[in-house]
């Protein structure tokens, strides 16, 4: 199977050579730091669409970052927990999770912790009670800023981070909400297939109310092409009818399908633990670095 962009194409090298220098950004990550972004980032994963990509984009492109060297915080925002069992949290009823924090009975300090992927990628855990939050959130005052204010710049501060990740579930309700007024990024996964673009014009205009309502500072600066098959034409239509629409927006990095990224999270494992040198892992440590090199230049954002 191709993966059809690869981000680091040297002119002159040989695809072996190519796939042995991808294979040793994965297992020798300390030879491939990668650079620091010119400001704190905070990126919302997004996509009220279920199952393309949100958790499994979220928890590897975060133990990618924080292997070469840069410390991640991550916010399991979806009641289903998929993001702390996957990077090894524990996330029983009764553990101090964002529910607490987005009620303000906890600083988020309190919550994050060490994931199994690395010292240096911090996790909030969600735990069954955030279920309720929804409904709760409703009657609350600031019902929309609640994130925000947990995520206050002296929080950040304490946990010492420079990307913060927030893994939404799939609606567009108060938690969907809260996460875009907290961050100033949006990264759309989109998986490569038929309905792919469905329901993403609900998405944008959701992103447009918040930016206009509560968070100027918001913008979709990330699209993530996720469980691309190389035997279909269909994958192939919709990364171009998303470039085309998109431009570059787009990580030049596709996300193939792989049977390891899937398998990883029942071993509460990032694909990069699981199977450093397969394709999914190797794809996930060039879109983050994609990520990581567009964050060097990167224009402070107002308000900020
Ligand atoms: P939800 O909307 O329920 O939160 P999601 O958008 O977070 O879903 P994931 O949970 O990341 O989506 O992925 C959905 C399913 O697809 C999971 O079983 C996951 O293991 C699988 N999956 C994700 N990416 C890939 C991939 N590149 N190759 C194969 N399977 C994948
Ligand atoms: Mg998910």
């Amino acid at each position: 199977m191709t993966v059809p962009d690869v981000s680091r194409e040297t002119p002159g090298w040989t695809p072996i050579a190519e796939e042995a220098e991808r294979a040793a950004r994965v297992l020798h990550p300390d030879r491939y730091r990668m650079p620091r972004p010119s400001h704190r980032r905070i990126m919302t994963v997004a996509n009220q669409k279920g199952g393309v990509g949100k958790t499994t984009s979220t928890v590897n492109l975060a133990a990618a970052l924080s292997m070469h060297g840069i410390r991640v915080l991550v916010i399991d925002l979806d009641p289903q927990g998929n993001t702390s069992t996957a990077l090894g949290v524990e996330h029983r009823l009764g553990t101090p999770s964002v529910y607490e924090a987005l009620l303000g009975e906890i600083s988020l300090v309190e919550a994050a912790v060490p994931s199994t992927a690395s010292p240096d990628l911090l996790c909030v855990p969600a735990t069954i009670d955030l279920a309720g939050a929804e409904i709760e959130l409703v009657s609350m005052v600031a019902r929309e800023n609640r994130l925000k204010q947990a995520l206050s710049p002296d929080v950040l501060d304490q946990l010492n981070v420079d990307y913060v990740f927030i893994d939404c579930p799939p609606s567009l309700g108060l938690l969907t909400v809260n996460a875009l007024v907290a961050a100033q990024e949006v990264l759309i996964p989109i998986q490569c297939e038929y309905y792919a673009l469905e329901g993403l014009g609900q998405l944008l205009n959701n992103i447009d109310l918040v930016r206009s309502h509560l968070n100027t500072a918001l913008h979709v600066s990330t699209i993530l092409l996720t469980m691309y098959d190389g035997r279909t034409k269909l994958a192939d239509q919709v990364t171009n009818e998303v470039r085309s629409h998109f431009g570059p927006t787009v990580l030049r990095t596709v996300i193939p399908r792989s049977v390891k990224v899937s398998e990883a999270p029942g071993y509460s494992q990032t694909v990069l633990a699981y199977d450093p040198g397969s394709r999914g892992a190797m794809s996930y440590v060039d879109a983050a670095r994609e990520i990581a090199d567009r964050g060097v230049t990167m224009a402070v954002p107002a308000g900020r």
